[in-house]
């Protein structure tokens, strides 16, 4: 049994299906990266497991203990499992100490702020206002504040959406590293991809109510359960053609597959695993130059792909080029019959 677990948990709002039979398990000490589309229930699912929500079925447990279930219910406060929100603010007229206190309600006790402050790196900062913290100080607080009645377990509602970018990219790697420095089991909701990515040592990717796939980000990426996984983690270019003997032969060429799929199959061709050179298969259609790369939008004969190359374009729109595929097996999946 895993330390955190949702059991087929289902969730109906006005006849709208929410959650449509969640299996989630998250080991101690792991931070998981809950991903998905706008409206597939995430939210919901991290509601339910802080027991601000009840489910229509299913249970949740913590510990080998049931905080949700058909018999029993757990107070949200009783259940010390922490939220931080997509809405970090700290009281403006409180001391980053008071602020902190104020996470441990009545209880509150200096030693514990003190300890908190510690912990997250803040100490010398207990005295200050938040108009006299930079936004990076500001979110440690923010965390801090959760961390001081001590959670078994933290929730992050997509606690960085409101940051703009370069921000966000720092406070996040910050806030995930401090996460597994403390070895503290924590859920982050997220619909950026990347993101989840990095705060994830797993990520469980979700659509429509349910969950498609759970793996480390390297496993999700390589091995997607579906195209829709696929072109959901990071692009994808989904060809259809014919597997046989580990191969599939398709509009680039031969590509090696990962797996034994054999008939016609859809499959999943990652940009930068596309090479283009002088030739004449296909047209650019389209150049993007990144600086760091530079996308190719390309078609051949009424296929459309986007290639990836770590160099300055070598290419412009309406220059004719050879594609091929140079990478690991590829994922492919049978095409649905007609
Ligand atoms: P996400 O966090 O992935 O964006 P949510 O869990 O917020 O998704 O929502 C899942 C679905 O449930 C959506 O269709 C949403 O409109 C619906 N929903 C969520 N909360 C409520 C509510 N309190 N009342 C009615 N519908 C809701």
């Amino acid at each position: 049994m895993s330390y955190l677990q949702a059991n087929d948990v289902a969730k109906r709002f006005n006849g709208t299906s929410a959650l449509a039979g969640v299996d989630l398990a998250v080991e101690q000490g792991e931070s998981l990266a809950l991903l998905g589309p706008s409206g597939c229930g995430k939210t919901t699912l991290l509601r339910i497991l802080a027991g601000l929500e009840v489910p229509d079925r299913g249970d949740i447990t913590l510990e080998g203990r049931t905080l949700t279930g058909p018999a029993r219910f757990v107070a949200p406060e009783q259940r010390r499992i922490g939220m931080v929100f997509q809405d970090w603010a700290l009281f403006p007229h409180m001391t980053v100490a008071r602020n902190v206190a104020f996470g441990l309600g009545r209880a509150g006790d200096s030693g514990r702020v003190s300890e908190t402050l510690d912990l997250v790196g803040l100490s010398h900062l207990a005295d200050r206002y938040p108009d006299e913290l930079s936004g990076g100080e500001a979110q440690r607080v923010a965390v801090a504040r959760a961390l001081a009645p001590r959670p078994r377990v933290l929730l992050f509602d997509e606690p960085f959406s409101n940051l703009d970018a370069g921000l966000r990219t720092r406070i996040r790697a910050d806030v995930a590293a401090l996460m597994r420095e403390m070895r503290m089991t924590s859920i982050f909701v997220t619909h950026d991809q990347e993101e989840s990515f990095v705060v994830g040592d797993r990520v469980a990717v979700m659509s429509e109510g349910r969950i498609m796939q759970v793996g480390r980000p390297a496993d999700v990426y390589q091995n997607p359960a579906s195209a829709w996984v696929a072109t959901f983690v990071g692009e994808a270019n989904v060809l259809s053609g014919m597997a046989t003997n580990g191969h599939v032969s398709t509009a680039v060429g031969e590509v090696p597959l990962a797996g034994t799929l054999r008939g016609p199959c859809e499959v999943v061709i990652r940009p930068e695993y596309l090479v283009v050179g002088r030739g004449d298969q296909g047209v650019v259609s389209a150049v993007e130059f990144y600086g760091h790369d530079t996308t190719y939008q390309l078609a051949l004969n009424g296929t459309k792909l986007v290639a990836r190359v770590i160099a300055a374009p070598d290419f412009a729109p309406g220059d004719r080029v050879s594609v091929s595929y140079a990478g690991p097996g590829a994922a492919a999946f049978a095409s649905a019959s007609h």
